[in-house]
């Protein structure tokens, strides 16, 4: 299947958001989701040209509290490719570790005037709370369980380019769901844009409001990805465990890891998704990872910095109009 480009007839613009920060795809309205894809795609089809500067005079902080190494390194790249100045501040090594509070290390970086932090932090919320306190544009870069808006849409991306279309797929999100910022970001998101979404998953990974939730819950492999484009799988996220949720690593790999046989199931093009880091022989074994007929993993982490560029130019260009009203 080749490659397509954007899908609408115009050159896609900068967008413009409803607010000056951009901290969940709960509630984004679906022509929001649609710019920032098609601005993204002209990213895309650019990463290796020179693109105009829309980012130059602006600083970007990349403030993580949790660890990351694509993300983090995604919004740099981003951020760069665009003009900005980038500053990265290690938790390791700031006043976060002498107890400073999430609140004052913010108010503290908002004194020295950045245009954009980006956030991720392991308490679900805590972008939502900096964005009450300080001026600059917040970005949620992974909040806890809750949202993770610029992984969805870099899915989504993948997706869109991959198959031409979003609209009526079948997509499989399989594994650790109750701990997964991803599957949510993407519930919201995916079925926005018209895919049928599942989550596959044992019932002791599921979020006790799933029923809530609207979507198809299946808790056996072939079942859930019967006929499906695309196999989302997960980490199983054990820092954020209690420890009783598998049995054994051994035994999860067995039931809900994602295999050659267990593929078999899917559609016959379906296409494997994972939003890494991914842990090899749990949730995926690492023949289908690294089959490049079937896997869109290294798209994905590409697709991020085009994202990524969409996404801090739509604040900068929000946060310009805004000042300007
Ligand atoms: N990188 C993704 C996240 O930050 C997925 C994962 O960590 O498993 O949520």
């Amino acid at each position: 299947m080749a490659m397509t480009t954007s899908q609408t007839d115009t050159p896609a613009s900068a967008v413009t958001l409803p607010s000056h920060h951009l901290l969940g795809i709960e509630g984004m309205d679906v022509l929001t989701m649609h710019r920032l894809l098609d601005r993204a795609s002209y990213f895309a089809d650019n990463l290796t040209n020179d693109v105009e500067q829309t980012l130059k005079g602006q600083t970007i902080v990349n403030l993580f509290f949790e660890n990351s190494t694509r993300t983090r390194v995604s919004f740099e790249v981003a951020a760069k490719k665009l003009g900005a100045s980038v500053l990265n501040i290690s938790v390791a090594g700031s006043s976060v570790k002498k107890g400073e509070t999430l609140v004052d290390t913010a108010t503290t970086l908002n004194a020295m005037h950045p245009d954009i932090l980006v956030v991720r932090h392991h308490a679900s919320g805590a972008p939502q709370l900096l964005a009450q306190h300080i001026d600059a544009a917040i970005i949620n870069a992974g909040d806890g369980r809750h949202e993770h808006p610029t992984q969805a849409l870099l899915d989504a991306l993948t997706i869109k380019r991959r198959f031409g279309k979003i609209e009526g797929l079948r997509i499989a999100i399989c594994g650790d769901i109750t701990n997964s910022r991803v599957a949510r970001s993407n519930l919201y998101l995916l079925g926005g844009l018209g895919a049928e979404v599942r989550f596959v998953s044992p019932s002791t990974l599921l979020p006790p409001a799933i029923g809530d939730m609207g979507v198809a819950v299946y808790h056996d492999m072939a079942e859930g990805i019967k006929d499906c484009d695309i196999v989302m799988m997960l980490r199983l996220q054990t820092e954020r465990m209690e420890g009783r949720e598998t049995p054994s690593q051994h035994e999860y790999f067995n039931l809900f890891g994602l295999d050659s046989d267990k593929l078999e199931a899917a559609a016959p093009k379906a296409m494997i998704m994972h939003p890494g880091p991914m842990n090899r022989g749990v949730e995926i074994d690492s023949e289908i990872a690294d089959d490049h007929e079937r896997s869109l993993i290294h798209k994905q982490v590409e697709m991020g910095v085009a994202i990524r560029m969409a996404c801090l130019e739509a604040l900068a260009v929000t946060a310009a109009q805004k000042r300007s009203a």
